[in-house]
């Protein structure tokens, strides 16, 4: 081989050397950069995992941290909780389901006295043994084992009541368990001596204000009495006084002295009212009464006021309606006297009517009774409405008080009205009128009525004259009930104008103005027409000597109770038909009356004075008895305060006497002044049969005749037919 070829290829050899160095060292500093980029990773990732180790260690330290000062916390809050605890004055322990105390206050351990056995670890059983031992509790009459039985049973029923025991040191308390749900008991020991101290106070002020309250009404009553028994005599004696010949002036003075009288029993009976209530000592007296005859009555009563004042006083008492009823009929009548004596007295002119309007309540043995007293009076603000429900309450201001009146009045038929489960409302507008309400329910007493009665065939067309609107409305509404046709006229001339041969009967008013209902009969008849003509008036005697009066088919006194209008319209005959008077007979009542104040019998004696009486008097019980055996009276009236044997003695002894030899019954009606008395008013339990309030009314004794004797019966039916 030539050196040159040598040469040559050392040369290559060289150069593929030299490349291969190139291409290996630029394999190492690609692998170098390489492994420089993996170490700058490396250290980045170094450096984070460094930060994160510090991160965490910080965190971790101020978990540390929170948790030291939570744990410090709770143990602040756990000691406050039971420094609270043992400083609270009521008792405090928890048991663990076992019943072994875990803890327990101080106020709980001191009820035991610094018994040793007496700390965390006891048992419930325990502790009830010691209880029992040491005497710690007043366990009353029950042995200690059965004490120990019922705390036992208490402990283990899952919720138990407080039971409140009496400690050694005269200490009440309350113990309340209370089972948690891991079976844990916490026990509450709440002292409360002061309140059982507070209440026993409370009970003896309650006692000692029950008691003064008694003798207050015991009081009342025998101020009532004295007040009374003299009133009595002022009263009855000045009504005879007026009854004799007097000049213009001595008239005067005696209707003076007799309207202050009885002003004065007013108020008096007001007040007493008043207080019996507000001592609780009013009590109803049911009795089958008819509630129509009771709102006439409290009607008749006022009328002679409301005519006075020119007023007509209307009753629509609802035809459907029954009209005997279970109620207290004296209390009854009461509100009503309130209601419509207000009324009444409150409206100059216009007029006053009584709506009544009943409602099956139940399976109808019941009915809801709506009375309402409207009128068209000066009526009352709307700001005032409550207020005169209130006790002394009155619209007027004292200096320019018009009409008198206590402000009791409505006070207590309120509370009259709430006694019999009902209500009382007003509606009303100054200068238009009031309209005064209420609602009782009532049993009725009776058969119902089988249904309204029906006019006699021949009565189709019934010509109602009236120049008072609503006393038209109502007759026009009764007359189409009894299932006739009403034609309505305003007055006499009106009634001329429209009365033609269908007509078979006129009902007119006695009072109109311009030609009255006498006047009209007259024209009728002059006309020729035979239609039968009945007059209502307010003022019945009146018609009496008028030669008109021969011209009417019949009279009846305003307002008319349904059952005479109905008992007179059935008795009209048909024209030239005879009429039947009623014939009164004329039998004497023999009425034997004791009491022992010679006043008060000489005002009997003097009020009954032209009625078909034949009056004895027994001056006490023993007289009583003796002349009733040998009088055989029809009626007694029995004073109650009499010395010797009293009224409900002489009562009793009677009515044994009586059921001893099967003699018939006498009535008997009470008499007396005694108000609020306990139990004086229920005459019935004695035996007796109703009862007069003294003084003694002329009116009230003649009522109490004609309830219970024909005679009397007769007597007042002959003076309303006047
Ligand atoms: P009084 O004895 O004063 O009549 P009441 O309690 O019966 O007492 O009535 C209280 C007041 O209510 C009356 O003084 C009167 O101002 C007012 N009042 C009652 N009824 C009526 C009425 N029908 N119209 C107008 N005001 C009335």
């Amino acid at each position: 081989m030539s050196l040159a070829t040598k040469l040559a290829e050392e040369r290559r050899a060289r150069l593929a050397a030299e490349r291969l160095l190139e291409q290996k060292q630029a394999e190492l500093h690609a692998a170098n950069r390489k492994l420089g980029r993996h170490a700058r990773a490396l250290s980045e990732e170094i450096n984070e995992t460094r930060a994160e180790v510090a991160t965490v260690r910080n965190e971790n330290q101020q978990v540390k941290l929170d948790l030291s000062v939570a744990t410090q916390k709770v143990a602040i809050a756990e000691r406050r909780l039971w420094h609270s605890i043992r400083a609270i004055r009521d008792g405090f322990a928890v048991f663990d389901a076992d019943g072994d105390m875990i803890a327990a206050n101080d106020a709980w351990l001191q009820v035991f006295d610094g018994l040793e056995d007496v700390q965390p670890g006891v048992s419930y059983v325990q502790l009830l043994q010691l209880v029992t031992e040491e005497g710690i509790v007043d366990i009353g009459d029950a042995t200690p084992a059965d004490w120990r039985r019922m705390m036992m049973d208490r402990w283990e029923s899952p919720s138990s009541d407080p039971v409140v025991l009496r400690l050694w040191n005269g200490v009440f308390v309350r113990l309340i368990a209370q089972r948690g749900r891991d079976g844990d008991i916490v026990c509450l020991a709440l002292n409360i001596t002061d309140t059982v101290r507070h209440e026993r106070i409370l009970r003896r002020a309650r006692q000692k204000a029950e008691a003064a309250n008694r003798a207050k009404s015991a009081f009342l009553a025998n101020m009532s009495h004295e007040i009374r028994t003299p009133m009595n005599g002022v009263v009855g004696m000045t009504e005879l006084l007026s009854d004799t010949d007097l000049n213009e002036e001595q008239r005067l003075y005696v209707d003076t002295i007799r309207h202050s009288g009885e002003a004065l029993l007013v108020i008096i009976n007001d007040v007493l009212d008043y207080s019996k209530i507000e001592a609780e000592k009013l009590e109803l007296h049911p009795e089958p009464f008819d509630l129509e005859r009771c709102i006439h009555e409290v009607v008749m009563l006022l009328q002679p006021a409301a005519r006075d004042k020119g007023l007509e006083l209307a009753v629509d008492y609802d035809l459907f309606m029954p009209t005997t009823y279970t109620g207290d009929p004296g209390r009854l009548r009461q509100v009503l006297t309130n209601l419509l004596g207000n009324a009444v007295k409150f409206t100059l002119t216009g007029h006053v009517l009584i709506r009544c309007v009943g409602l099956p309540v139940g399976d109808g043995t019941q009915q809801r009774i709506h009375i309402t007293v409207e009128d068209t009076g000066i009526g009352i603000a709307g700001d005032k409405k409550d207020l005169i429900f209130g006790e002394f309450q009155q619209v007027e201001d004292d200096h320019k008080r018009k009409f008198e009146g206590t402000g009791l009045g409505l006070a207590i038929s309120k509370r009259l009205i709430a006694l019999m489960g009902g209500e009382m409302w007003l509606d009303s507008e100054v200068g238009v009128g009031s309209a005064f309400g209420f609602h009782v329910t009532l049993p009725v007493a009776g058969d119902l009525p089988d249904e309204v009665p029906h006019l006699r065939h021949g009565l189709r067309r019934v010509l109602v004259v009236d120049d008072i609107e609503v006393n038209r409305t109502i007759l026009a509404k009764q007359i189409e009930t009894l299932g006739a046709t009403p034609v309505v006229a305003a007055s006499g001339a009106e009634a001329l104008a429209v009365l033609d041969d269908r007509v078979d009967l006129v009902i007119t008013d006695h009072n109109m103005p311009g030609m009255d209902g006498m006047e009209l009969a007259d024209a009728i008849r002059d006309r020729g027409s035979e239609v039968p003509i009945v007059l209502l008036s307010s003022s019945s005697g009146m018609t009496e000597n008028d030669p008109a009066r021969r011209h009417l088919a019949g009279v009846l006194q305003r307002p008319t109770p349904r059952h005479e209008l109905f008992g007179l319209l059935a008795r009209i005959a048909p024209p030239n038909q005879d009429k039947n008077a009623p014939s009164a007979p004329n039998a004497v009542a023999t009425v034997l009356a004791a009491e022992d104040n010679a006043t008060n019998r000489l005002v009997l004696s003097k009020m009954l004075r032209g009625a078909p009486i034949d009056l004895h008097f027994a001056e006490n019980g023993h007289e009583a008895v003796e002349k009733w055996q040998s009088l055989r009276p029809d009626l007694i009236f029995m004073d109650i305060s009499m010395p010797g044997m009293d009224g409900t003695e002489a009562t009793r002894e009677i009515r044994r006497i009586e059921a001893e030899g099967s003699r018939p019954r006498t009535p008997i009606i009470a008499v007396t002044a005694h108000v609020i008395e306990d139990g004086s008013d229920d005459f019935t339990s004695v035996g007796m049969d109703g009862y007069i309030a003294k003084p003694m009314r002329r009116a009230a004794v003649l009522e109490a005749v004609a309830q219970h004797t024909p005679a009397g019966r007769a007597f007042q039916a002959e003076r309303a037919a006047g």
